[in-house]
């Protein structure tokens, strides 16, 4: 009963808004996991917020599209990507309790979207110094294997003398999966009464005076209408340098979108199904993974298919290729060397883990091809825009460049987007850390970058 009304209030929501000419208080292009949870934080803030997506409310590409990402914790000192994580977990713990209040029930919890499990990264002799840096005093609870005995001892696993092996325990820490925080982060927008309006897509974005002055166009009709706006918010991942180029040109510099790969690979059922409980355990408590080696390898379990085989997910963060058409690019196939190198790097991990799987029992089920939005140090933005007269333009925030990293960190994100727009802070020594690494300041530092490097 409860889905039933859920569902009724987000239709009226949507319909309800189809003919709307006021001026809106805040519009946000883009609802993957950033617009999604800004969205989210201003509308918890009392806000009325439209979210446009060009997309359906099923997505089909993105950034943030697929049902995994590793959510983790582990890094050195006062790193704000731990901070980031920690924060986002925070704030989704508050959006559960909101759906439930809202829907007077207990239908939503932290593990429909998080599966907590170890985390385990593979190190090299090469980089003892940082791993020391990153152990020392390390609060996070981990076990360390810097050599064969130990890796056999701990983890059961079979390394070569160049490696080592860190294991990340962590309530929270493991994979999260967007599908369902995008769903539930709509869902509370909703029930605070903001609206989403999907399959419309922002074709033109200027500022007229101090009004946002939005071109929409329906990709179901091709119907189209403006819609004027006194704040934005752009998080329109990949698109969003294009996306801005009238209100902050800069952006389109600052922020290069490149093309990656996701292969999805399974071990033969029948040789997965002769597997010893004992290994198919091991299996379980290895995954995700992070090879920091020098395309860093990644994999983690997507989900299981209907008989209970794991099916692998597999990346390379470093993997990354030119994109020469953006709204193409998702449909592009993996080439075979791709596929070769999923299965290769897959195989030695299962080899380290000592199970007893052959070059011909992986299987490739399928791969599709995805974009990172990159910025030159790799560190995302969260940030008011500069104008042409160097000043902080206040009504305008982009979240965006989030690389590979983004998505444990996704309603943190969206909460330092939030308090940017709503002129609010938070004077903890973790929080100012981060916005001097995402925000404003380091905008500027990168302008004048950029106009050293033009000049
Ligand atoms: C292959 C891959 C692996 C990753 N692995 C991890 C991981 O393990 N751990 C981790 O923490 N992070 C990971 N990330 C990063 C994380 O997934 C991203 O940082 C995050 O999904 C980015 O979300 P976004 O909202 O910025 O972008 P998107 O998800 O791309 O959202 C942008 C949205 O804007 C919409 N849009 C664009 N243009 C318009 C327009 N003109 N009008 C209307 N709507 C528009 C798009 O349709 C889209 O839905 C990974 C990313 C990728 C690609």
């Amino acid at each position: 009963m409860s889905r039933f009304i859920s569902i009724t209030i987000l239709l009226f929501s949507v319909i309800s808004c189809e003919n709307s000419t006021r001026i809106e208080n805040v519009v946000i292009i883009g609802g993957g996991l950033m617009g999604s949870s800004t969205g989210w934080e201003l509308s918890k803030n009392g806000q009325k917020v439209l979210l446009l997506e060009q997309q359906d409310s099923i997505y089909t590409f993105g950034s943030s599209f697929g049902e995994a990402r590793i959510s983790r914790s582990l890094g050195p000192k006062h790193d704000i990507f731990s901070y980031l994580q920690q924060m986002s977990i925070a704030e989704t713990k508050g959006l559960i309790v909101y759906l439930n209040e809202s829907e007077n029930g207990k239908r939503h919890s932290m593990d429909d979207i998080y599966r907590t499990s170890p985390v385990t990264y593979i190190r090299y002799k090469s980089q003892e110094e940082e791993v020391n840096l990153l152990l020392e005093d390390q609060e996070d609870q981990y076990e360390y294997a810097p050599d064969r005995e130990h890796a056999r001892m701990l983890f059961g696993m079979e390394i070569p003398d160049s490696v080592m092996i860190i294991r990340e325990y962590k309530e929270y820490s493991g994979t999260l999966n967007p599908k369902a925080l995008i769903s539930k982060l709509h869902m509370g927008m909703v029930y605070a009464g903001s609206t989403i309006l999907y399959n419309e897509k922002v074709i033109s974005l200027k500022k007229v005076n101090t009004l946002y002055e939005i071109q929409i166009e329906n990709t179901k009709t091709g119907k189209r209408r403006t819609i004027l706006s006194k704040k934005m918010v752009a998080a329109a991942g990949p698109y969003n340098g294009a996306l801005v180029e009238m209100i902050a040109p800069h952006f389109k510099r600052l922020i290069t979108p490149k093309r990656l790969f996701l292969a999805f690979l399974k071990i033969d059922p029948a040789i997965y199904n002769s597997l010893s409980n004992e290994q198919k355990d091991r299996i379980k408590q290895s995954y995700p993974v992070a090879d920091i080696n020098s395309d860093i390898f990644y994999s983690m379990i997507e989900n299981y298919d209907e008989n209970g085989v794991p099916i692998l997910k597999v990346g390379g963060h470093f993997l990354r290729t030119d994109i020469h058409d953006l709204d193409e690019v998702w449909k592009q196939e993996l080439d075979m060397q791709e596929i070769e190198w999923s299965k290769e790097n897959t195989l030695n991990y299962l080899r380290m883990l000592d199970l007893p799987v052959q070059d011909e029992d992986l299987q490739f089920i399928r791969g599709y091809s995805c974009v990172y939005s990159l910025t030159e140090s790799e560190i995302p933005y969260v940030t008011n825009t500069i104008t042409n007269n160097m000043e902080v333009d206040s009504t305008f925030v982009l979240v965006g460049g989030m690389s590979g990293v983004g998505a444990k960190g996704s309603l943190a994100y969206g909460f330092i987007a939030s308090n940017l727009l709503l002129n609010k802070t938070d004077s903890s020594a973790m929080y100012q850390k981060t916005l001097h690494d995402l925000s404003t300041g380091r905008l500027l530092r990168d302008l004048n970058n950029l106009n050293h490097a033009t000049y």
